[in-house]
């Protein structure tokens, strides 16, 4: 509602009865504008129409009551440092004791004979009391019509700026500026929804309950409207801007890649490859996301993404997310393109980069790496394609930045967390996406079991047992150093020492985060060599780590982490043909969180799981709020407007088209 609209752009300081105390105030609140006061979206509503009586009240219930104060009092102890004040409300049908701890100002607000509207929950029934409720004053000749007797809308507030002249500066502001609200190209002939002017109506002052629930909507198409511009005009933009550079390649390379490496490719593989040849060497520079469960091998795909390049003459640079993860890949390419005659070279936070390589004349190199990457050190001479694995590990600016090493240089980002599609229209909407949905033949199965932590000897015999048959086991904490005792969450250096005597005489690893890269290399090494046959981590095996005999991973205080990142962390398991085994521990006494869990026992589908995930936590927990690039939507919501995502999605698609 931001072009063309400006009346609605009217600096909050001008309306009526709006001082400069209040423009500070309405600032915190991110208000500036009217039209940020139109769009201050109620934290909750309240049916004034119908009020529950003080006896009716309920413990932990969140209820409106009303009455009178009867009485009230502050009381003060310990050398005044500690207060209560406490009022008493009376309606009639019983009395409620409303207290305040250590808010002395409180008794400010309040005098007997107060007709007070009062939000919460009992947290005792006798007497009946609650602690911290909302309340409102109801004032003696001020317009009743917009506090009481309807659907109330109560506000985010801040401190000083009372929720009833909010309310009442709102609502005189959607008289004032209502029949000057625009409808936006996009809302027009939307027969589903209302118009924004009445939208916006109906948020602040809906007739039902269910009124607000249609303004969010219409709101919140307008908001994912918005997005979608964003990312489909800086796609077209791209497109009109740069020419790809011709990283097909000849297939030379490739083609005794292919034949050395031991398998076929899985006809997934080869589809996707299909796909991202065709875009390397097309007129515009490549854009794709690869996405594919854990092990279903993106690995051998970018590699021979990156003999494309190679095989043209560029140089070509892979970014991951970890140390553990960029080394295990250097590993692996080096083994692969030596053959063929390609240097590897790996850039990490402790490795640098040969300068000597900077003087040789140019051929074509493969530079894998962290983020170090990013840093002004790295600067390759013809860069023709960057590849970013485990993409969701890093931020929009990072790979931009990568990007800038080159003249607009092909990209192919990777990912196994299978976002939803309504996430990854928005999300990665700026990208072509290709799947790979099939994993390699002959993979065992993984079993999961969530377990409480009880059962956790009985599951060390299964380990030592398994052991002892030549397999090897992760186990995973949530923490590094820091336990928390009193929640039970363990920490991997509090643990290490008793879990060798559990398990010896084999012999137990450590890896955290926090380790130094030598060190992480050395357990990393011993545990691929079997020299060590338990791995003791944190969540950095989380992405990449590929240890096919590895069969069982357990992992404890297991509802600390999310459902897409416990299947990120099982994938690590399950990569040979030895059945694997996966052991969620989680406190028995927080049957939700095992419930939760059990998602995992269900299905190993990605998707469904990502999809859990979203329903209970939220996109931001998912992708990463500010690693995905989102903006901090105040009405959309990825779960509840799918339709909306797909209907803005391909409205605003064609509008572009047209143009
Ligand atoms: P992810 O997609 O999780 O990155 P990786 O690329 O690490 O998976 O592959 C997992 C394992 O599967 C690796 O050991 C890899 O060598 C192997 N692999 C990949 N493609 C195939 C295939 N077509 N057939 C058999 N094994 C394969
Ligand atoms: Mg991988």
């Amino acid at each position: 509602m931001s072009q063309g609209s400006a009346p609605l752009e009217t600096p909050v300081g001008e309306l009526r009865g709006v001082g400069s105390e209040r423009v500070a105030q309405l600032a915190r609140l991110e208000i500036q504008t009217v039209s940020d006061l139109l769009l201050h979206r109620p934290r909750r509503y309240e049916d004034r129409r119908h009020f529950k009586a003080i006896a009716e009240l309920q413990l932990n219930e969140a209820a409106t009551t009303r009455g009178k104060i009867v009485a009230a009092g502050l009381k003060r102890w310990g050398g005044g440092s500690k207060s209560v004040f406490e009022f008493i409300l009376e309606d009639g049908s019983a009395r409620l004791h409303c207290r305040w701890w250590n808010l002395p100002f409180m008794e400010k607000y309040f005098k007997v004979g107060d007709d007070v509207l009062v939000y919460g929950k009992l947290n005792s029934a006798k007497p009946r009391t609650i602690d911290h409720p909302e309340t409102e004053v109801v004032e003696v000749g001020e317009d009743v019509s917009i506090h009481l007797n309807r659907v109330v809308p109560v506000y985010p507030a801040t401190e000083g700026l009372p929720q009833r002249w909010l309310r009442s500066l709102i609502a005189r502001t959607v008289e004032e500026f209502e029949a000057k609200i625009p409808e936006p190209p996009f809302g027009k002939g939307l027969k589903d929804l209302p118009g924004l002017a009445h939208a916006i109506r109906l948020l602040h002052s809906p007739e039902e309950i269910a009124d607000t629930e249609i303004a969010r909507r219409r709101l919140a198409f307008d908001e994912l409207v918005d997005l979608q511009i964003a990312i489909q005009t800086r796609r077209k933009r791209l497109e009109a801007n740069s020419r790809g550079l011709p990283c097909a390649g000849n297939n030379q390379l490739i083609r005794k890649f292919l034949a050395q490496l031991g398998f076929q490719l899985t006809t997934a593989q080869t589809k996707v490859l299909r796909e991202i040849r065709a875009d390397m060497g097309a007129a515009q520079p490549m854009r794709r996301l690869l996405q594919g469960d854990v092990g279903s091998g993106k690995t051998v795909v970018a590699a021979s993404t990156a003999l494309m390049a190679l095989e043209s003459g560029f140089d070509v640079a892979l970014m991951a997310p970890t140390e553990i993860l960029a080394e295990q890949h250097f590993r692996n390419f080096r083994k692969w393109f030596s053959e063929l005659g390609i240097s590897v070279e790996l850039l990490t936070g402790s490795i640098k980069t040969n300068s000597a390589s900077a003087l040789r004349p140019h051929s074509a190199t493969l530079f894998v790496g962290t983020h170090a990457l990013i840093e002004n050190a790295f600067a390759p001479k013809k860069l023709g394609l960057v590849v970013i694995d485990e993409q969701h590990k890093f931020g929009v600016a990072q790979r931009e930045k990568l990007l800038r090493k080159g003249v607009f240089p092909h990209l192919l980002v990777m990912t196994a967390t299978p976002i939803p599609r309504t996430l990854g229209l928005t999300i990665y909407g700026d990208l072509d996406i290709s799947v790979i949905d099939q994993l390699p033949a002959g993979r065992a199965k993984i079993k999961t079991f969530v377990r409480a932590e009880e059962k956790l000897p009985k599951v060390w015999e299964f380990i030592r047992e398994k052991i002892s048959e030549g397999r090897q086991a992760f186990i995973v904490y949530p923490r590094v150093e820091e336990a928390d005792e009193k929640s039970g969450i363990k920490a991997v250096t509090k643990e290490f020492e008793k879990l060798q005597k559990t398990f010896a005489p084999h012999r137990v690893g450590l890896l955290h985060g926090k380790l130094r890269s030598e060190e992480k290399d050395q357990v990393m090494e011993a545990f691929r060599a079997n020299k060590v046959q338990v791995l003791l981590a944190t969540s950095v095996i989380e992405v990449g780590i590929d240890v096919p005999n590895a069969t069982v991973m357990l992992i404890e205080n297991a509802d600390q982490f999310g459902l897409a990142q416990l299947h990120q962390l099982r994938g690590r398991i399950g990569r040979g043909a030895e059945n694997s085994f996966c052991i969620l521990i989680a406190s028995a006494k927080n049957v939700e969180a095992s419930e939760r869990l059990r998602v995992l026992e269900e299905t190993s589908d990605g998707f469904r799981i990502a999809e859990e995930d979203l329903k209970l936590r939220g996109a931001g927990e998912l992708v990463g709020q500010q690693q995905s690039g989102l903006p901090p939507f105040q009405f959309a919501d990825f779960q509840r407007d799918r339709e909306l995502v797909e209907r803005t999605r391909s409205i605003v698609g064609e509008s572009l088209k047209i143009k």
